[in-house]
């Protein structure tokens, strides 16, 4: 391996906790070397996901970067050589880059935007994906937005005291909220961010009320929600980590309020004791002890409100029944409902549906 590819692979396997995709993908990259990685077919395996700067004097006690002595960075230019020689093999098919903030945040931020700019300058016209960093200045925020396909700041924890016991040195309203609504007003529709979840030791219904304000303010087209994994040598290092099906809980909590207009408040009822979901579909335990729902007579926004119903099987039931009333189980089939949670919600002009019955 060459020496910069040793420095690909190490830069590469330093920044896979951050999540992102082109594609809404949420698949945590591969710790592997990034030529390893890219090898991979397809999806999410073929995006180039590296720090730029391997090393961080901020103070974020979740972070293996914080840990890093050894001076390692790629310049934009030898990042942006590298990559092009990836992609134009057709080994990786997209970037995303971000970075360790190893003294002056301008100067890591302006890197980031500089390397944007070289791959842009060179017929780079695939997906860029560029991580804003905190405190980034609103001139540095623009170019991002204009070079990149999506930007995106780290949220981490639900509020400023949430973050405060994780990351000291950020200052939330300042370095991280104020900068977000930047980010809102000069790529609107293309911003992400990303919440640790069950680091800083917040409950449930803290990260409702922070998505709830995240949605009203700034509109990110996604937030990625990463389970806390403890790292040797942290200072979170024997604090617990996340089980992975509380950050699915909230995947799946969020398509409630991004795409079936249940809103904060309704959702807050599937909450239990303390303020935390159980494990199990909040959908589910939002609509368990509804009535039926009549598959032929059913407004959308009711149907969208069955479990096992998506936006898009809600519009195949409508436009199917359109043709001909649903008769039974076999036709929620056709219309690619699978499952059996449907199925318990369910009448086909009145008559409850019986799960058994259902041919899936
Ligand atoms: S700012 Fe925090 S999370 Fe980001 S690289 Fe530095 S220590 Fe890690």
């Amino acid at each position: 391996m060459s020496v910069q590819e040793q420095k690909l692979a190490r830069l590469t396997a330093a920044g896979r906790f951050d999540l992102c995709s082109p594609g809404e993908c949420m698949r945590l990259l591969s710790a592997a070397a990034s030529i390893n990685y890219s090898r991979r077919a397809g999806g999410c395996g073929r995006m180039l996901k590296v720090l730029l700067h391997g090393t961080c004097s901020y103070d974020c006690a979740y972070c293996s970067v914080r840990l890093q002595r050894e001076r390692l960075a790629f310049t934009p230019e030898e990042l942006a050589g590298t990559f092009l020689a990836l992609w134009r093999e057709g080994l990786v098919g997209g970037l995303f880059l971000s970075s360790g903030i190893a003294g002056d945040v301008d100067i890591a931020m302006h890197d980031i935007v500089e390397t944007g700019e070289i791959l842009r300058r060179r017929g780079y016209d695939g997906y860029l994906h560029l991580k804003i960093l905190p405190g980034s200045t609103r001139a540095d925020i623009r170019d991002a937005a204009r070079v990149a396909d999506r930007i995106s700041i780290n949220l981490e924890a639900t509020s400023p005291d949430r973050l405060g016991c994780v990351a000291g040195v950020k200052d939330y309203r300042q370095d991280i909220l104020k900068r977000q609504a930047w980010v809102a007003e000069e790529k609107p529709g293309g911003h992400t961010t990303q919440i640790v979840v069950g680091a800083a030791d917040e409950t449930d219904a803290e990260i409702l009320s922070c998505l709830a304000d995240q949605y009203r303010r700034v509109r990110p087209s996604r937030v990625y929600f990463s389970a806390f994994r403890a790292l040797a040598g942290t200072p979170l290092a024997s604090h617990p980590d996340t089980p992975a099906w509380r950050a699915r809980r909230w995947y799946q909590a969020d398509y409630l309020l991004r795409d079936y207009a249940v809103t904060a408040d309704e959702l807050r009822a599937a909450l239990g004791e303390g303020g935390f979901f159980a494990n199990r579909d909040p959908k589910e335990v939002l609509f368990e002890d509804r009535g039926p729902v009549d598959v032929n007579l059913a407004p959308r926004s009711d149907l969208l409100r069955v479990p096992g119903i998506g936006p898009k099987g809600a519009d195949r039931i409508l436009a199917l029944r359109r043709v001909r009333p649903f008769s039974g189980p076999a036709d929620l089939a056709r219309a690619g409902i699978r499952g059996r949670a449907a199925g318990r919600h369910l009448t086909f002009g009145g008559e409850k549906t019986v799960q058994t019955r259902l041919a899936f």
